[in-house]
């Protein structure tokens, strides 16, 4: 059995390990990254972010050529949808960015191991008929699908986001349970390749956790684009027959379709690691605690990503990879996780930073909020993007320090990243105000937001 040793080993190789993975390396440690799946990258690259978001853009193209160029001049009719090859692209740009994982470690001198990895003891780890110890292990395992009581997932047509990202037919009616961000952002893609969906959801909201106001606004845009909601929809069943699935609700009818996708969150990924072995215990929800360096109960063994508490995002899993790594190598490395951007690919997207207006109003905090819509931004309406778009500076009522900013709309996602900057910087909305936007663009609509806080939008 051969034995190898390392100054750090990272276990996963997601956003969280391989970035951890390169940048231990970046600073002199010799690193090992050992990932169970033959492609690297972790759910983001293989079946989470990356292919999702190559069949939202692929989708909307796909519902453009129905009707919605027609008013540009552009006569489209009998544009047809070939899902083979649409699948075909998306696992397209998954190999080539998953390859670029490989080229990146590779580069920076990683060593590579393919297995599942499995402690041993405190720092020594099997991967198949290896042997690897290390000076630090990094635990970056990510998560999985979750479910709900009652409903088995290995039924046929009871499907995750991973079967769902490679559908070979449209489903005609498809039932989304959750609705969480897979639930809105695969929902759409299969509305707009032509099924009837409906999310089913069990709170009276939908994208619990954002700024409420902009969740109401999305959820009248999803309605009229054709998703069908049921609010306050406790799931209690799912059964899968030749023939379709039926879903049983608490105190509502059973609704049937062709297939059901289970949106209803992610749990950490620990199965197989060998925890046990080394005294970790995960705690209620799965979760490895770590404190604010990272370090889990074990000296040496350190957690980050999805596996540990906080929004399972890829960025947020890469920063505190980051930090870590740069805590183990240089003693120092820092997150602030208010600077930490969300954002739901839909059309419209969705993004938010800092605090919500639910926050500040629930903490009390005196502030002020500037608004401003696309309708009365010039790029907007050049571009098709007017009809459903706003952004919502919120400052503090005393100082201006800009608290959190919520924008929905055409690239909320690009727009939302100078905000995070100003919030990272502890900016004023007065600093954003002040701040020269080029015109025409979407990010002249953040300036506006920002002067409405001090009730001086010039454009509305
Ligand atoms: P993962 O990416 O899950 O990686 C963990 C890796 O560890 C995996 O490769 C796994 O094979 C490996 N592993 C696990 N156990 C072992 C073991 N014992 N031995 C060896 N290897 C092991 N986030 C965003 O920020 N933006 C998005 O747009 C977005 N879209 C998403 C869409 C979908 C459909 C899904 C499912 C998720 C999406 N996410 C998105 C969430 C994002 O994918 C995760 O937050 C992110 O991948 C977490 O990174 P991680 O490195 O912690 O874990
Ligand atoms: P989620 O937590 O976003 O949403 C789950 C939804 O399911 C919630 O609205 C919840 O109220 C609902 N739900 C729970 N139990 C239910 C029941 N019995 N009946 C009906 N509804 C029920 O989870 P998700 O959408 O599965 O996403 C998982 C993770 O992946 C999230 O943490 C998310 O951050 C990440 N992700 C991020 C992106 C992105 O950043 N764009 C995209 C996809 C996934």
């Amino acid at each position: 059995m051969p034995s190898t040793s390392f100054d750090l080993l990272v276990i996963g190789a997601g956003p969280a390990g391989y970035v951890s993975a390169i940048r231990a390396a970046q600073l002199g440690l010799k690193v090992a990254c050992v990932d169970k799946e033959p492609a690297l990258g972790g759910t983001c690259l293989r079946v989470g972010c990356i292919p999702s978001k190559a069949l939202l853009h692929s989708s909307e193209l796909f519902e453009q050529t129905q009707g919605h160029l027609a008013s540009h001049g552009i006569d489209v009719k009998g544009a047809s949808l070939d899902l083979k090859k649409m699948m075909a692209r998306k696992d397209g740009v998954v190999k080539t960015l998953t390859g670029g994982v490989a080229g990146l470690l590779k580069k920076n001198k990683v060593k590579v191991f393919h297995g599942t990895a499995s402690f041993n003891a405190d720092r020594t780890v099997s991967i198949g008929d290896d042997t690897v110890s290390a000076t630090n292990v990094l635990i970056a395992t990510g998560s999985v699908a979750a479910s709900l009581p009652g409903v088995d997932l290995s039924q046929d047509r009871v499907d995750t986001s991973t079967q769902a990202i490679a559908y070979t037919e449209v489903p005609e009616k498809l039932i989304v349970i959750g609705a969480g961000v897979i639930g809105l952002e695969l929902g759409s893609v299969w509305r707009r390749l032509g099924s009837e969906v409906t999310v089913l959801e069990y709170l009276d909201r939908i994208l619990p956790g954002m700024d409420t106001e902009l969740a109401k606004e999305a959820h009248k845009t999803f309605k009229k684009q054709g998703l069908k909601f049921e609010l306050g929809s406790k799931v209690t069943g799912v059964k899968s027959s030749s023939k379709g699935v039926s879903v049983e609700r608490e105190g509502a009818d059973t609704l049937t379709a062709d297939r059901v996708l289970m949106a209803v969150g992610r749990k950490p990924n620990t199965q197989g690691l060998g925890l046990d072995k080394i005294g970790i215990s995960p705690n209620a929800r799965g979760q490895i605690e770590v404190d604010a360096r990272f370090k889990t109960t074990v000296d040496g063994v350190y957690a980050v990503g999805d596996v540990v508490p906080g929004p399972m995002l890829a960025h947020k899993a890469e920063e505190e990879g980051i930090a870590c790594v740069e805590m183990i190598a240089t003693g120092h490395g820092h997150l602030d996780y208010q600077t930490i951007p969300s954002v739901v690919y839909t059309h419209p997207e969705i993004a938010s930073v800092g605090r919500s207006e639910d926050d500040l109003k629930r903490d009390g905090v005196d502030y002020k909020a500037g608004r401003f819509p696309f309708a009365a931004n010039g790029r907007a309406r050049a571009i098709d993007a007017a009809d459903s778009g706003s952004v919502k500076v919120l400052a503090d009522a005393k100082t201006d320090r800009v608290l959190g900013v919520h924008i929905i709309g055409h690239m909320a996602g690009d727009l939302i990243a100078e905000c995070g900057a100003a919030i990272a910087y502890g900016a004023s909305s007065e600093d954003i105000a002040r701040t020269c936007h080029a015109h025409p663009t979407l990010s002249e609509a953040v300036k506006e937001a920002a002067l409405a806080v001090d009730g001086r939008p010039i454009h509305i």
